[in-house]
């Protein structure tokens, strides 16, 4: 491997500063990368070799004009390579969703977090797999192939946000960004042994992404370390005018520095987390690893979410519901191929018919029904209801704790397959990740063990809302003092 892509950002942008290697370099190695390794792991679906490398040459005019006579600042990320889940808006590159009914699609326009990103310097190297529309947790949804976990290539990587989790954990990228409509950051870093963050709800644009659940879906980060997230995290946080449902408040400038004291921290442990039937290993870590932030100073104490087992119902009525809704604009007519005869209604029954996977007909059906006359009340009203009270539940605990640690999962990374016939088998892996979407809070993923296999084991801190920087200290001071985050697969 070259020793270009062991880099974290950091790295990156210091070297490329000193100019120790050049942006060329960096990109070439990259896809040199890539080239011999996505083959057998599937983390592109797309990718931009020549584009990246034209940036490349450009950065390097930059950094050499810089170099004589460094005047100002030079843009934060200038030169640094980025991967994006292939459901955000990339101009001029195929935007799939991982769906057949997109194909061929390419947006003329950057999704917000994508520009302000592109504005910093960063450079995309390419789109990455996901569930179709983002519905999933294995990327097994895609149309376009499963993406192979690099840790061991007959497992899934968690999904929807696969192929980015797949890219990070590989050296594929040194950071990529996902989304989080139920877990879709979070439980792809877990299972890849990566960081992650979901933001709160509203503090990332959506604009230019390709909406699944419109009161759920969030633009993450995933990467290397804590550090690396918050970079990329604040310079596509913010207002937008083009998403109403993001929020006015100041984006902090979030300095990691070396302190690991977290006397001034409680931690809670909800007690609904840890349930009959979840991996013992996967337990033990994740109690290890609240021990390990009692040892830096934090105060630990049980909490009660006691709505915690609706979170999977009331998910998967609510989000169900968005996407029938959302969904409903992929008629065959505005975006990508069109099938079917003359009638209108012939060419939106083939095309959705032929165009849209099983899961996201079977999502479709489960949301029309959930909002169908003579069934909304019983359903999505009453969905809507008890999410109020998971939102409460979150409320209440934050009057007592900082922040509560739980697991992600209830497993590691599973085997291709596994679940492939048992949709609700399926759905029982996003028990732990659901609430904090359902009640809009932040949460950061990273690496705490191994289980007997091998197979990465993630912990999640869910903060309050727009605590994100809170979340990344205290993730910080645990990466500070451990090393399950510098561990590559082999
Ligand atoms: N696994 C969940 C689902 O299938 C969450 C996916 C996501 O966050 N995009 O809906």
């Amino acid at each position: 491997m070259s020793e270009l892509t062991k880099l974290n950002l950091q790295g990156v942008i210091q070297g490329l500063r000193r100019g120790e290697f050049s942006c060329r370099e960096l990109i070439q190695a990259y896809f040199e990368r890539i080239q011999s390794l996505d083959f057998t792991i599937n983390a592109y679906l797309y990718t931009d070799e020549e584009g990246a490398l034209r940036k490349a040459e450009m950065v390097d005019r930059t950094l050499a004009e810089w170099r004589r006579s460094p005047q100002g600042e030079l843009p934060p990320l200038l030169g640094v390579p980025l991967a994006v889940k292939d459901v955000l808006c990339v101009k001029g590159m195929p935007c799939t969703c991982g769906s057949k009914i997109l194909e061929g699609f390419v947006p003329p326009y950057n999704a917000t977090s994508v520009q302000k990103l592109l504005e910093a310097g960063a450079i995309v190297l390419g789109k990455t797999n996901t569930d179709e529309f983002a519905m999933g947790s294995s990327t097994e949804n895609s149309a376009y192939g499963v993406t192979r976990n690099p840790w061991n290539l007959n497992r899934v990587p968690g999904g929807s946000s696969g192929g980015s989790a797949a890219a990070v954990a590989a050296r594929l990228a040194p950071v990529a960004l996902g989304t989080d409509t139920g877990g879709s950051v979070r439980q792809p870093a877990s299972f890849c042994g990566v960081s992650g963050i979901k933001p709160t709800y509203g503090r990332v644009s959506r604009y230019g992404l390709v909406a699944y659940g419109s009161s759920l879906d969030v633009v993450g980060v995933l990467g290397r370390n804590m550090e690396d997230l918050a970079l990329v995290f604040e310079l596509m946080a913010g207002v937008d005018p083009r998403d109403a449902t993001t929020v006015d408040l100041p984006v902090p400038h979030i300095h990691l520095d070396r302190s690991t004291d977290l006397s001034a921290i409680r931690v809670g442990v909800p007690k609904e987390y840890f349930i009959p039937g979840m991996q013992p290993q996967v337990e033990a870590a994740i109690r290890q690893a609240i021990l390990h932030l009692q040892e830096l100073g934090a105060t630990v104490l049980e909490v009660s979410l006691p709505h915690t087992e609706y979170a999977l119902p009331v998910y998967y009525l609510i989000a169900p519901a968005e996407a029938s809704a959302n969904l409903a604009r992929y008629d065959g007519i505005r975006y990508g191929p069109r099938l079917g005869g003359e009638a209108m209604w012939e060419i939106f029954f083939r095309t959705r018919g032929e165009k849209f996977g099983p899961e996201v007909k079977r999502r479709i059906m489960l949301g029309t029904y959930a909002l169908s006359a003579g069934y909304y009340d019983a359903y999505y009203g009453k969905a809507q209801k008890v999410r109020t009270l998971i939102k409460q539940d979150f409320e209440r605990a934050f009057q007592i704790v900082d922040v509560i640690a739980a697991p992600i999962a209830p497993t590691t990374a599973f085997a291709i397959g596994e679940h492939t016939d048992d949709p609700l088998a399926m759905y029982l892996e996003d028990v732990f990740t659901l609430p904090a979407n359902l009640a809009g809070v932040p949460g950061v993923a990273f690496p705490v063990g191994f289980d007997q296999q091998g197979l990465p084991i993630g912990m999640q801190l869910m903060g309050n809302y727009f605590q994100e920087e809170l979340l990344f200290r205290i993730a910080h001071a645990y990466q500070l003092t451990t090393d399950w985050h510098l561990r590559t697969p082999q």
